[in-house]
């Protein structure tokens, strides 16, 4: 086991030993190789510097309780990815490919998972570039797949607390149309005057849809998740939005919120609904969920207030999920890779 503290591991990188590569030319992928070498011998004008054509992912493996180490489904990462290939004109990663790729990282940093009852986890992050040299405006021919491991402690280390958000209507993440379905760097260069507007004044941005700037799209790296008291219950409230990325994490929440008998309904939501509910959260591989505190819409001078403390259906969700990531409860969808180890 590597001397790494984990109760005080930030969410921050922290150096694996080895990476995977996987190289893209005349149509054939390379099989997968672990490296030390962080470092790319990359032209300067490469497609993914050029022009943008860049995709990445973000998955999880958890040590369980009974010391077996869980993938959360990845197949689901694999699959999004090849959308967003598409969605930048790149070649996609075939799934089995992306596995094989997902373990070998695994496999070679062993030491780096951390042990269960850390909260700590082992974060992989896919990345899909193009690599042709091309000054004149096109896509590339050539790509490279990399899988990039970090241990990352957990997202709470205190208690599960909540986030304030605020709505900022003059900048937008991505087009009706555009690229806010694929999970590339691109959106995330274009939001960032917002998010760190957003935090200078202490919050985080939660991201309405670009052309009426009237519904909720969602949180900059998160989904947007909402909680209604409804006759005998709660419905979970989701955006249905053209811009926004399919959270395979919010996938998975609505499914558990349905068998808790839930309803769970996604459909444009406008902002001020907001105030029909009885609690909200952004939802991610990271934090599973992030619950709100309250939302600031300052240009029309308006708070929407959750509570200082995390709902009772959130934090009873965030606990479900927590617990099949972690092998405490039993995994009934077949979401999770056991790794023996
Ligand atoms: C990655 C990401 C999410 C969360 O997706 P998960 O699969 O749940 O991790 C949500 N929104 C954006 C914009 C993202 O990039």
């Amino acid at each position: 086991m590597k001397e790494i503290d984990w109760s005080t591991l930030g969410f921050h990188y922290t150096e694996p030993d080895y990476i995977v590569r996987s190289a893209y030319h005349n149509g054939v992928w390379e099989e997968p190789y672990a490296t030390k070498d962080k470092y790319l011998h990359l032209h300067v004008s490469a497609t993914c510097l050029q022009y943008g054509q860049e995709a990445f992912e973000g998955l999880k493996a958890f040590r369980g309780v009974d010391g077996k180490i869980r993938i959360f489904r990845w197949r689901e990462n694999a699959k999004r990815m090849a959308r967003s290939a598409e969605g930048l004109y790149m070649a996609p990663v075939p799934e089995q490919l992306f596995g094989k790729a997902i373990r070998l990282a695994l496999e070679k940093n062993m030491d780096f998972v951390p042990p269960y009852g850390t909260g700590a986890t082992l974060y992989f992050r896919p990345l899909l570039i193009g690599t042709t040299p091309r000054l004149g405006v096109g896509p590339g021919r050539d790509f490279e797949f990399i899988v990039i491991p970090s241990p990352i402690g957990p997202y709470y280390p205190g208690k599960f607390h909540c986030t304030s958000f605020i709505v900022n209507r003059h900048v937008d993440r991505a087009a009706p149309y555009g690229t806010g379905t694929f999970k590339v760097g691109g959106n995330y260069a274009s939001s960032f005057r917002a998010t760190e507007a957003a935090h200078a004044q202490g919050y985080d941005c939660l991201f309405l849809d670009s052309k009426y700037h009237r519904y909720i799209d969602e949180c900059s790296a998160a989904n947007f998740i909402g909680i209604r008291r409804v006759a005998g219950g709660y419905e979970y409230l989701t955006p249905r939005s053209s811009a926004i990325l399919p959270s395979i994490t919010n996938d998975s929440l609505m499914t558990l919120a349905r068998e808790k008998g839930m309803k769970v309904t996604r459909r444009h939501i406008r902002l001020e609904e907001l105030a029909q509910m009885s609690e909200a959260a952004a939802c991610g591989t990271a934090c599973v969920i992030s619950p709100i505190d309250q939302v600031l819409d300052p240009e029309r001078n308006k708070v929407y207030r959750f509570g200082a403390e995390p709902g009772p259906v959130l934090t009873d969700l965030y606990h479900a999920l927590r617990d099949i990531q972690f092998g405490r409860a039993e995994d009934k969808h077949g979401w999770t890779e056991v790794i023996e180890s």
